[in-house]
């Protein structure tokens, strides 16, 4: 099974057939929550275009790859481990003296631009993936709008998204989009069980994954993922027993490591909300729909001394809070005011 791929067979079926029947389009837009397995996807396109694994020779013809990736070819390997050239993937660069930088530039698109204007060194077809797509500056948008009007010849882009309305109507109507959802948590349950996992792991990693397998195979391979995770729902615990200047002080620590990593702190973001999510879920009695699975005796606790109102608001903020991270702000104001939002501890049990 050259795809590999868990779950999404309808987006891999409709490339098949575009492979199959010489229909690829010169653009895509891989569309669907975060690690639903969209750049894997792009990769394993790639790897199809450019595969030179079960070419047959007839005569003096020799036709080149079956149009599926087969993993184990020269081309497959080096597109897998990111050192194909005609195989690229651009994204947001963070630099040394630019760390601010939130977007791919109109440079980086003027860049590819270039690229794109040669035949590919050595596969058949150059690949560029955008990832974050909707990182493109309007200005890098507007640049990269001209290069979808008129394709070059051998190029196919794809565009990979969780927030596909931050990109130009005129940009999504010239790709083909595909969209990947999240998985049935049985099928994540599935896929960790066929790599070696536990039962009782299996289980727990298939309710955390919330559908996301590239979250569930990242925690499977990581022994220290899961205490991470445990450390990240302490601290989500604790927000609203933190004094004023330990607010502070934790607003500047994160919106520190926001400029060196963005998915860490959403991420961060995403397992608190997820947290106080559940919270509700319990107050309102619907315990076995909670996320958190694994923590029942906590989010009872937490369910029993929080007030419903600042808990509902508390989520609401974090969930704000996520999508301007993704936009233009200072992450520092936004986060002081998020912690500021915090439901209020309980009183101390006399
Ligand atoms: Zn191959």
């Amino acid at each position: 099974m050259p795809w590999d791929l868990i779950g999404n067979e309808q987006a891999v079926a409709a490339l098949r057939r575009a492979l199959e029947t010489g229909a690829v389009a010169h653009a895509y837009l891989f569309a669907g929550p975060v690690q639903a397995g969209k750049a894997t996807l792009a990769l394993k396109l790639a790897q199809a275009l450019n595969c030179r694994g079960g070419s047959v020779t007839a005569g003096a013809v020799t036709y080149e790859g079956a149009h599926e990736p087969c993993g184990e070819c020269d081309q497959c390997r080096r597109i897998a481990a990111g050192l194909h050239p005609d195989v690229q993937t651009v994204t947001i660069q963070t630099a040394e003296d630019d760390a601010q930088r939130r977007d791919i530039s109109v440079d980086q698109v003027r860049e590819v631009e270039r690229a794109v204007a040669l035949n590919p060194f050595e596969g058949r077809s150059r690949v560029i993936i955008i990832d974050p797509a909707h990182a493109l500056s309007r200005e890098a948008q507007n640049a990269f709008l001209k290069t979808l009007e008129e394709p070059p010849p051998r190029v196919v882009f794809i565009l990979v998204t969780d927030s596909e309305s931050a990109l130009l109507p005129t940009i999504r109507s010239r790709c083909r989009r595909l969209e990947l959802r999240p998985l049935p948590a049985a099928a994540v349950r599935e896929a960790l069980l066929a790599r070696g996992l536990g039962q009782e792991q299996a289980e727990l990693l298939a309710r955390l994954a919330r559908g996301r397998i590239g979250w569930a195979l990242e925690m499977a391979a990581d022994p220290a993922a899961l205490e991470r995770r445990a450390e990240t729902l302490r601290a989500a615990r604790s927000l609203p027993s933190l004094s004023m200047a330990e607010r502070m002080a934790l607003a500047e620590r994160l919106a520190a490591g926001f400029r060196r990593d963005r998915r860490a702190l959403l991420d961060t973001l995403g397992e608190w909300q997820g947290w106080w999510r559940d919270v509700l879920i319990v107050q309102s009695g619907a315990e076995e729909a909670a996320g958190n699975a694994d923590l029942l005796p906590e989010l009872r606790e937490d369910a029993s001394a929080y007030a419903r109102p600042p808990v509902v608001a508390f989520v609401q903020a974090l969930a704000s809070l996520r999508r301007y991270l993704t936009e233009n702000v200072q992450p520092r104001l936004a986060l002081e005011a998020l912690l500021l939002e915090t439901p209020s501890a309980p009183a101390p049990a006399r």
